[in-house]
């Protein structure tokens, strides 16, 4: 586990190859992902690690249902029950009466690559013995509507990734946190890590996926905060550009 003060007591952690990030205001905190399953301990130790409880936190936004982002909030809930929000669109997901997610024969397909192999053997590992794993206590955010939490974070729902993905916008701090909306570095990706979006496999719709992109670029915003890879500091709407032409 990682911890990165973005300031603005924003903080950004990572764990298994993803990242959540805990946004405070005086000892409140909002809670933005959760990791993979077995980084629930991890999540726990990110809540101490900035002078926290489980008690701090106001809830858990999660920007869409896949169990490396929605791994630790069991873990979270055992200690300290509280609302868990995401998209209108995403909750159904995060109930699994659907499910959107890559198949383990598509991910042992990734094997075909040196990278590729890593990363399946830590996935499998991370994810097999939870794959059942879902959040019932899911209850959806108004789209467009600043939360009444720490950050007072704005969903926006940006599908493709998932039906429902869903990014938070926190306009004091011209941050957003995008999920896989837009990612900068994964396992699977080659080169260094730069604004792009996730391998096919891992996106429902891909297309639609693009389209959503242009809800990141019209916000007032310089830092992004992705699922997965380091922050990227530079207006989203030249970040989106970029990626547009990739
Ligand atoms: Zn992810």
């Amino acid at each position: 586990m990682q911890l990165e003060h973005l300031g603005g007591g924003v903080h950004l952690v990572t764990g298994t190859n993803v990242n959540w990030a805990l946004v405070t205001e005086g000892d409140a905190v909002t809670v933005v992902d959760a990791g993979y399953p077995n980084d629930g301990r991890a999540l726990l130790e990110s809540l101490a690690a900035i002078g926290r409880r489980p008690g701090d936190v106001q809830a858990v936004v999660l920007t869409h249902a896949h169990l490396d982002h929605l791994g630790g909030i069991p873990a979270l809930l055992r200690e300290h029950r509280v609302p868990v929000l995401t998209g209108e669109a995403e909750v159904a997901h995060a109930h699994r009466e659907r499910l959107e997610q890559i198949s383990p024969a598509q991910m042992l397909r990734q094997c075909g690559q040196w990278r590729g192999l890593v990363w399946t053997m830590q996935t499998v590992r991370a994810v097999l013995p939870h794959a059942s794993m879902s959040v019932p206590e899911a209850t959806s955010a108004a789209n467009g509507v600043p939360l009444d939490l720490p950050g007072a974070l704005t969903p926006l729902a940006t599908p493709g990734h998932t039906t429902g993905h869903t990014v938070y916008y926190m306009a004091s701090a011209g941050i957003v946190f995008s999920g896989d909306a837009l990612v900068t570095a994964h396992p699977l990706l080659p080169g260094p890590p730069r604004p792009q979006l996730l391998p096919r496999v891992f996106n429902e719709n891909e297309a639609e996926m693009r389209r959503s992109l242009s809800v990141l670029g019209e916000l007032e915003a310089d830092i992004l905060v992705p699922g997965h890879g380091p922050v990227e500091r530079r207006a989203l709407a030249e970040i989106v550009a970029d990626v547009g032409l990739q």
